[in-house]
């Protein structure tokens, strides 16, 4: 009763479920799916046969159940083509179910995708295998490439980019921004060069890219994106420029600089100086006076 509901709700009609291998630690939920088809159109020629052949046996990852991975032991029927005229002999019959060649079902490759769209396909890897499918971000990456535009995420043509630190000198994440909406599109972790480049091919529609002006992000920008425009940003042009001017400065003024014991007396005499030391005193009186009287106030509530 409860394989029919499956079957009905979850798998297509052509298919019966012959045996649920139930579920263990290592292989999640295994389905044996049996395709009960009595025709089919061969995919070279368009003519209908019924003349079945054999079954074609494959492997497919499907979507997770309550958390577990789902792996479908998918039997598929072949016939013979008898058109005369066509190149093949036989073929298996097609499915909107599961593509030819391809190890996942269509509904479970539609939500890989959409998760790698949302992130880097590193980081789509992680959760994706959290929730149960197993798949490498090269797998995922070469996935989004084939699929074309309608998995892009929706990155804007300007970002910017810059490291920041999980624990200081310990861990370094990679922080990209959209600079029009400002909003922060990815963490990535790790600030070499190869992170970037596997996030930026993900992204090749991004024009113009902020950064700092350290080599890695550089190399990994001019390597995926050579047309796009690099800019070194305000806050680290400006803080290159006051690191420039303080060694510069270093060269041409002395680390300790003497005083003669004449001038530090003749300072000492200074009535303006004298003036400063007597404002200070009744500054510190009058702070001490302040302080005795906040805590008074606080003893009487
Ligand atoms: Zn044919």
């Amino acid at each position: 009763m409860l394989l029919q509901r499956i079957q009905g709700n979850f798998f297509p009609k052509n298919y019966m479920i012959t045996q649920r291998c139930g579920n263990s630690d290592d292989q999640g939920y295994v389905f044996e799916l049996l395709s009960n088809s009595h025709s089919a159109k061969c995919p070279h020629c368009g003519k209908e046969s019924i003349r079945a052949h054999s079954y074609q046996d494959r492997i497919v990852r499907d979507l997770p159940l309550f958390g577990e991975s789902v792996t479908l032991l998918i039997s598929q029927q072949r016939y013979f083509c008898d058109n005369e005229e066509c190149e093949a002999d036989i073929f298996t019959e097609s499915s909107s179910f599961v593509g030819p060649y391809f190890h996942f079902t269509e509904r479970c490759r539609e939500y890989m995708l959409k998760v790698a769209a949302l992130m880097n396909c590193e980081s789509a890897a992680k959760i994706l295998a959290y929730q149960g499918i197993r798949v490498s971000g090269d797998t995922l990456l070469n996935m989004l490439r084939a699929a074309g535009e309608r998995y892009q995420s929706k990155v804007g043509r300007k970002i910017g980019v810059d490291d920041w630190a999980y624990r200081k000198g310990q861990k370094y994440g990679t922080l990209i921004c959209d600079l029009e909406t400002r909003e922060i599109i990815d963490v990535l972790e790790g600030r070499d060069s190869e992170t970037l480049e596997k996030w930026l091919q993900g992204h090749r529609e991004i024009e113009v890219v902020s950064r700092d002006r350290a080599s890695a992000y550089a190399r990994a920008i001019t390597e995926v994106l050579p047309e796009a425009v690099q800019i070194a940003d305000r806050f680290h042009i400006t803080k290159n420029l006051l690191e420039a001017l303080n060694d510069t400065m270093k060269t041409f003024i002395p680390e300790v600089i003497e005083v003669p014991n004449a001038e530090i007396e003749k300072v000492s005499a200074d009535p303006v100086s004298h003036t400063a030391k007597k404002t200070r005193k009744s500054l510190n009186v009058r702070l001490h006076r302040y302080n005795g009287a906040k805590k008074s106030k606080k003893s009487m509530c």
